[in-house]
């Protein structure tokens, strides 16, 4: 049987670290193409999916078996404090589409991204896949987290009036080529290989946002790509699954900021502008669940993943998601 399987938002972070798994895992791999897989990575130029019928227009062209669902609003910390009502609503509607017309032209299998950003500000560490409505998230992405939740509202309901095959994946902090290293509006990671790149080529000073002290776990997109095909091929839980590295490896923004700057090969000063947000302190998150399920799997060592990417950065700064060049 052929199998058509659509990724919405593939032009992002993780929709090209999807495409690159994909066109570089041996076929018929554990994390490759399968002999009998057709993968569609859809933009917004192939359909606002705000809009119910341009999302059913983009499934009766390319019918899909299976949906990976990326295409969401995204932004770092800044931006998600600056369009709290438009975070919620176009999420809402984009995912709200998704899923429904996902239904209707019955897709076999749905995958949804949610974020750990959804969970509970005041919760017991660590964070797992059964604590995510159990209070309010953190007023700092209040309407991202919101949305993202109804997905999970959603994929249960979907399952218990239709039988729906709908679930959801909660990665970390993501970080890979493809980003958005927006100044302003990207997550801390892309903001900050950018501003040390512009600062040891222009000579510009380096800040960082806030006291460098909440810590982060992050995930190198390529790895979470190969998590999403594992999910795919394995996993059909209603229930949620984190895909984390552990524990473990939560790390500050300041430790973040000196490999970056060793990265780049910055060799002046930074400093913190502590007047700046600090958001969330920290919101470490279990990733029991995904070893047990998976058996065991390799993460990116940080370091050499952040070369990787700031390799890439330097290389494409030109084509980059950059917004404003400074
Ligand atoms: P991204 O780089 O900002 O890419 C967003 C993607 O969504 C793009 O392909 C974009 O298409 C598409 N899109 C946005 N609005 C759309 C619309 N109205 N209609 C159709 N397509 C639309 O995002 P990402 O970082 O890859 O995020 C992927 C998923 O991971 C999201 O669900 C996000 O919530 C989740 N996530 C991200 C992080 C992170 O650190 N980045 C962490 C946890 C979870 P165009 O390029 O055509 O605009
Ligand atoms: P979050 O994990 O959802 O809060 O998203 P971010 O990836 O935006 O990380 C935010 C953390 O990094 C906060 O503690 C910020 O104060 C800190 N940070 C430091 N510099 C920057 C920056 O230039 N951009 C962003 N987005 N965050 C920064």
């Amino acid at each position: 049987m052929s199998n058509v399987i659509l990724v919405t938002g593939g032009s992002g972070l993780v929709g090209k670290a999807l495409q690159h798994v994909i066109e570089t895992e041996p076929v018929g791999s554990r994390f490759g193409k399968q002999p009998n897989e057709t993968w569609i990575f859809a933009t917004s130029a192939d359909g606002d999916l705000r809009d119910p019928a341009q999302t059913l227009k983009l499934f009766e062209k390319y019918k899909p078996t299976h949906v990976i669902h990326l295409a969401a609003l995204v932004g770092g910390l800044f931006k998600n404090m600056k369009y709290k009502l438009t975070f919620l609503r176009d999420n809402i509607l984009i995912n709200d589409n998704v899923l429904h017309v996902s239904h209707t032209q019955k897709t076999t299998k749905l995958i949804s991204c949610l974020s750990t950003c959804v969970f509970p500000d005041k919760v017991e560490y660590p964070l797992d896949e059964d604590k995510i409505h159990s209070g309010p998230p953190h007023e700092s992405n209040f309407g991202y987290a919101h949305a993202k939740r109804m997905v999970d509202v959603q994929n249960h309901a979907y399952k218990e009036e239709f039988g729906c095959n709908f679930t959801s994946a909660i990665p970390t902090n993501i970080f890979g080529p493809y980003d958005n290293y927006d100044l302003e509006d990207a997550h801390v990671i892309p903001a900050l290989v950018h501003k040390c790149y512009l600062a040891k080529k222009n000579g510009t000073p380096f800040i960082v946002s806030g006291t460098g002290k909440p810590l982060r776990q992050f995930i190198f997109s390529w790895d979470l790509a190969k998590l999403f095909i594992w999910m795919l091929r394995e996993y059909d839980d209603v229930e949620p699954i984190i895909l984390s590295v552990g524990e473990d490896e939560e790390v500050s923004i300041k430790e973040v900021t000196d490999a970056i700057v060793k990265a780049v090969g910055f060799e002046g000063e930074y400093s913190f502008d502590t007047s700046r947000a600090d958001g969330q302190f920290r919101k470490p998150a279990s990733n029991k669940k995904l070893l047990e399920r998976i058996g065991g799997f390799q993460f990116t060592p940080f370091e050499q993943a952040l070369d990787i990417i700031v390799k890439w950065f330097v290389e494409n700064y030109d084509t980059a998601r950059t917004g404003k060049k400074a």
